[in-house]
This record gives structure tokens, sequence and C-alpha cells, in this order.
């Protein structure tokens, strides 16, 4: 049966291959994007999650387009990497006013209809950095786990209504946001994951399709690493 889903931040990256997953799969996808040219293939809405009235409009729009969200992928995040003593409060600030604020913001708008038609499936895209932490990343970090608390309290506020919440972290992934690192941090990075290597955006899709899926209707306030062992023991 065709689903209406949203994926945030789905132009570009994992947000694009988990995109692509669904609409493989035969569900109506909308994907949120900031600026140039949407991919095609999805209902693409301009919308930047750090501010409610596009998140609102957004939402009006796919739910005439394509109905009320049945799936929202929770994926737009962004990186401002630096160390704390040189962290400004900017830098931290902006990371989870997109990170966690963002994701607060579109998900109490999904869950909306989701409460009245008494199902749902919600999808936050956390990372192994928010469980493992990461020098440079406290304002990325401190966003990531801040996401852990914020599904398992939903997965406990919907759980009555057939609604879902779970966190699916991912290691490094090969995408715009790690070609930004250094050959030399990425090397280091590789050298600590057990199975050797970045996952490509696919890997992550396949969890995220999963967690949405009927063979997960038991599964809430969880949190999925796929991240080829580098986060072991969390
Ligand atoms: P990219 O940098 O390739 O893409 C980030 C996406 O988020 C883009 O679509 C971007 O839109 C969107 N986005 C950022 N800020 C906003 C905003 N304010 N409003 C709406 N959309 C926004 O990153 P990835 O694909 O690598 O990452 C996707 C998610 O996965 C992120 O949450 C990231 O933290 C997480 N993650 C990534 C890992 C990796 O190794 N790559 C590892 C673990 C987690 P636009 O194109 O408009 O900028």
């Amino acid at each position: 049966m065709s689903r209406s889903v949203l994926v945030t931040g789905g132009n570009r990256g994992i947000g694009l291959a988990i995109a692509r997953a669904f609409a493989d799969a035969g569900d109506r996808v909308a994907i949120t994007y900031r600026s140039g040219e949407p991919p095609e293939g999805f209902l693409a809405v301009r919308c930047d999650i750090t501010d409610q009235e596009q998140v609102e409009q957004a939402f009006k729009t796919i739910e005439e387009e394509q109905g009320a969200v049945q799936v929202l992928i929770a994926n737009a995040g962004v990186t401002r990497d630096q160390l704390l003593l040189r962290m400004s409060e900017e830098d931290f600030t902006s990371v989870l006013e997109t990170n966690l604020t963002g994701t607060f913001r579109v998900v109490k708008r999904a869950t909306r209809p989701m409460l009245r038609a008494r199902s749902g499936r919600v999808v936050l895209i956390s990372s192994v950095v928010g469980l493992l932490g990461s020098a440079g990343q406290a304002n990325y970090a401190a966003s990531k786990a801040g996401l852990v608390g914020f599904a398992r309290s939903i997965a406990r506020e919907l759980g009555s209504r057939n609604i879902t919440c779970n966190v699916l972290a991912p290691g490094f992934v090969d995408t715009d946001m790690t070609r930004a690192l250094s050959d030399e941090q990425r090397e280091k990075i590789v050298g600590q994951v057990p199975l050797g290597r970045y996952a490509q955006p696919d890997e992550i899709a396949a969890t995220a399709r999963f967690l949405a899926s009927e063979d997960a209707a038991y599964v809430t306030g969880a949190v999925i690493p796929v991240d080829g062992g580098l986060g072991m023991g969390h």
C-alpha cells in the first residue's frame, strides 16, 4: 500500500537515498530543500526547518498534494565543528536550532494528523557521534544525543496511538558532510571502523525503510546503529 512519506533534507546525501528507497517501493514521497533545483521524482517543498512558518506551509502543501504524512524521516542536519574553547555560542545554538529544535518542529507538526489516524512512523536520523562524542563536535554531538531523549519521550507519549518513534544512528557515510573532511581524517576514521570502510547512503536507507515497515511494528524508542561496528558497546 502506498503511503505518504516526508524526508526532510531529502534533496541530497542520506536523505535523497532514503527518499529514493521509499519511492522505489511505491510510496508517495515528499522531500524538503532550501535552495537550488531539487531532484526529480518527488514532491519537493521548499522548507528551512529553522522557520516555523515554512514548516507549516510545507505540511499544508504535502497534505494537499499527497495526503497527511504517515511516515516522517527527520533527516535534515548540519555540522559546525570547532573545539570547545573556540566554539562561539552561535556555533553551538545554530546547530542545536537545526538538528534538535528543527526536528522538534517537524515531528510536532507531523504527529498531529498521525494521532487522529491512530497510526504513524517517525524515524530520527541521529549519529554514532551522539553516543560516542567527538572532539570538535560538542555542538553536533549534543544535538544528536538530544534526539535520543526526544524520541524516547515521544515513543512513550504516542505509543498507545500506534505511533512508533525510533532513532537511526549512522556511522560515517559517504556524503557531502564527510567529503569536507581531510584525507588524513578520513583514514583515521576508517581505521576505527571494524568493517573498514564508510557506509554508502543506500545502506542507511535500508534501515530507515525497515523502521517504517510492518516488520518493525513492535519496535519503538530504539536506537539502531548502522555504523560498521564503530559504536559497539553503546
Ligand atoms: P548533507 O550535508 O549531505 O545533507 C544535509 C541535508 O540537510 C541537506 O539536504 C540539507 O539541505 C538539509 N538541511 C540542513 N539544514 C537544514 C535546514 N535548516 N532546513 C532544512 N534542511 C536542512 O548531510 P548527510 O546526508 O551526510 O546527512 C544527513 C543526516 O544524517 C544529518 O542529520 C547528519 O547529521 C546525519 N548523519 C550523517 C553522517 C555522515 O557520515 N554523513 C553520519 C551520521 C549522521 P540543503 O541542501 O538545503 O543544504
